[in-house]
């Protein structure tokens, strides 16, 4: 089995985006409405130089419930099966109550992770980056996925977890 790394976090924060940058090619959906990742998406990579199989989740799906039965049981899957778990919150929301429960999750598990608080491109994120520490996740790492900004930091804490 290959290093196996799970992009895991709720809907919208931007994990198919980072999974398409990271893999260099459109292979997930990515879209405004919440959850469109209904299904797995897998895809072989080399990242600093090493190979890893690389996954992309559905999320949290939006609601009272917080986590759907499918969609919790897709991500506990994912990250069972990943050596790495990269949580992805969105710095301009700030952590919100699905985030922390996600967070809880992905603790659960004992994975190593790299915490990316994404969409970090203007100074409206600064306040949600701060409030990512209280994940106790580590130390977040400010990214843009969709602006290819900061994704050189997390391909490097990748490397570092390989
Ligand atoms: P997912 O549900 O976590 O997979 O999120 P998606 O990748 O589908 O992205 C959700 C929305 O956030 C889309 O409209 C993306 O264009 C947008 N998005 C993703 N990354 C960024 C980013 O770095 N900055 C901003 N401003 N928007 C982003
Ligand atoms: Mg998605």
């Amino acid at each position: 089995m290959p290093f196996t790394v799970a992009i895991v976090g709720r809907p919208n924060v931007g994990k198919s985006t980072l999974f398409n940058r990271l893999v260099g090619k459109k292979l997930a959906l990515v879209d405004d409405q919440p959850g469109l990742t209904r299904d797995r998406r897998e895809a072989d990579v080399v990242i600093e130089g090493l190979p890893m199989t690389l996954i992309d989740t559905a999320g949290l799906e939006s609601g009272d419930e917080g986590l759907t039965a499918r969609m919790r049981l897709q991500t506990e899957a994912a990250i069972e099966q990943a050596d790495l778990v990269l949580f992805v919150i969105d710095a301009r929301t700030g952590v919100t109550a699905a985030d922390e429960i996600f967070g809880d999750l992905v603790r659960k598990h004992g994975k190593a992770v790299v915490l990316a608080a994404n969409k970090s491109e203007g100074r409206a994120a600064e306040p949600g980056f701060y409030e990512a520490y209280s994940l106790g996740l580590g130390e977040p790492l400010a990214m843009s996925a969709e602006h290819g900004l900061g994704v050189g930091d997390v391909t490097e804490a990748i490397a570092e977890a390989y």
